[in-house]
């Protein structure tokens, strides 16, 4: 399982994160929904190393991701961002063989093997050789969720994958989304789609300022929220 307990983050003075707490138990798919500015995308690069935490922890298996190598646990948790993150002058083969090289430390002959088995999944087989640019939005991301998993990492973080995508690439990508979560891998998605974290998420998690407000299974959140704050946002997206 994942889980975060009390995590604290300010950018100077501005508190973004004010004691995060959630637990995904292994095999679940958590969705956090909250207004912009709430330190969504803030709790997953703490999550993942890109940004420390100044208080709390982050345990994954039981052991602490906060210490020891920050590669050895990119390796353990995949994470896939809006804007795809794509190597622009590199082929989407080897987008996907790069980091399997440097992190994962594969030689040239099984970084490729990962790789095509990872595009075929995909359903991308035939843009091996392609450029990211030539791709549409919704086959660079099907790219960059590849590339994570190709990693074979513990965990998957999304942050709003789908949110830069025209609309008729947006359900593509959420159906992959759901059948990585259908096969047991561990989630955490950002997302602005309320339709996929009521149908494919375990607990839907509400975060305003800096806190879970809320957290349950979508019946609980979108029927019989407590919170006023999360009735608010509701009503405002749904
Ligand atoms: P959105 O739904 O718009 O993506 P969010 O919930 O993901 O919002 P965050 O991106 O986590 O929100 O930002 C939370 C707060 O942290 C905002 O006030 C933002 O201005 C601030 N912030 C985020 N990143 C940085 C940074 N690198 N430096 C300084 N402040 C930052
Ligand atoms: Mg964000």
């Amino acid at each position: 399982s994942l889980e975060v307990s009390g995590v604290e983050l300010a950018f100077g003075s501005n508190k973004v994160l004010r004691g995060v707490d959630l637990v995904v138990p292994a095999g679940q798919t958590a969705c956090v929904i909250g207004p912009s500015g709430s330190g969504k995308s803030t709790l997953l690069r703490a999550i993942n190393r890109l940004l420390e935490p100044h208080a709390g922890d982050v345990k994954l298996g039981g052991e602490s991701v906060l210490r020891g190598d920050p590669d050895v646990l990119r390796r353990r948790i995949g994470m896939v961002f809006q804007h795809f993150n794509l190597f622009p002058h590199k082929s989407v083969l080897e987008n996907i063989t790069l980091p399997l090289r440097k992190i994962k430390k594969l030689d040239a002959d099984a970084a490729q093997a990962a790789a095509r088995a990872q595009l075929e999944l995909v359903g991308l087989a035939h843009k091996a050789g392609a450029r990211p640019g030539n791709l549409s939005g919704g086959q660079q991301q099907r790219v960059a969720i590849a590339r994570a998993l190709a990693m074979q990492p513990e965990v998957m973080l999304f942050d709003e994958a789908t949110s830069a995508l025209d609309p008729e690439l947006v359900k593509g990508v959420l159906a992959l989304m759901a059948d990585l979560a259908a096969a047991g891998m561990t989630m955490v998605v950002v997302t602005h789609e309320m339709g996929f974290a009521r149908e494919v998420a375990d607990q839907v998690a509400f975060m305003d300022h800096g806190v879970v407000v809320e957290s349950g299974v979508p019946g609980q959140i979108f029927g019989t929220a407590e919170s006023p704050r999360l009735r608010q946002f509701l009503s405002q997206v749904l």
